[in-house]
């Protein structure tokens, strides 16, 4: 069904109306083939919508998730919908505009993702695993920023205490 999908557009929103989105809090998957942002950096996103049930979401597909090279097989697009995609709708269910920083969010959902393949949940490509590990190792980084910027400031705030 993802070959065919992959191959005519017109079969994208019916492969996409059978995926079970059990465990996730996205609503639906919605296709949208006139969306600008077909670039290979960001095939999906989640979003909230005023329409939907409360503390679900709308997760938009782009064409870039079914014409990239590095989606090649149905897992490797259903690490990026149910596992990442499902990782961000949990985010959002629970907890909504606590946090906001792009880093940690993104960084929590690439980890689900390996999580998901390391434990044998999802068999992907070598190239999408490729893809991945770089995007992870990206938002790792970025993360360790974080982490020591915020020890600096608690650093900051010790010292500043003792006057
Ligand atoms: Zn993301």
């Amino acid at each position: 069904m993802f070959q065919r999908a992959r191959e005519d557009e017109r079969f994208r929103q019916s492969h996409l109306d059978s995926i079970k989105l059990d465990g996730t809090y996205i609503h639906k998957a919605l296709y949208d083939g006139r969306s600008p942002r077909s670039e290979e950096r960001i095939p999906m996103e989640t979003k909230s919508n005023k329409f939907l049930p409360h503390g679900y979401f709308l997760t938009m597909v782009y064409p870039s998730s079914y014409e990239s090279s590095w989606i090649q097989r149905e897992d490797d697009f259903l690490s990026i919908l149910v596992d990442h995609e499902g990782a961000h709708s949990r985010q959002l269910h629970f907890l909504g505009n606590i946090i906001s920083n792009e880093t940690i969010l993104e960084y929590g959902a690439y980890g689900y993702q390996l999580y998901a393949i390391r434990n044998g949940i999802r068999e992907v490509s070598a190239e999408f695993l490729e893809e991945l590990e770089k995007r992870f190792e990206y938002y790792q980084t970025m993360h360790r920023n974080i982490c020591g910027l915020s020890n600096l400031a608690r650093a900051g705030l010790t010292k500043f205490s003792k006057y």
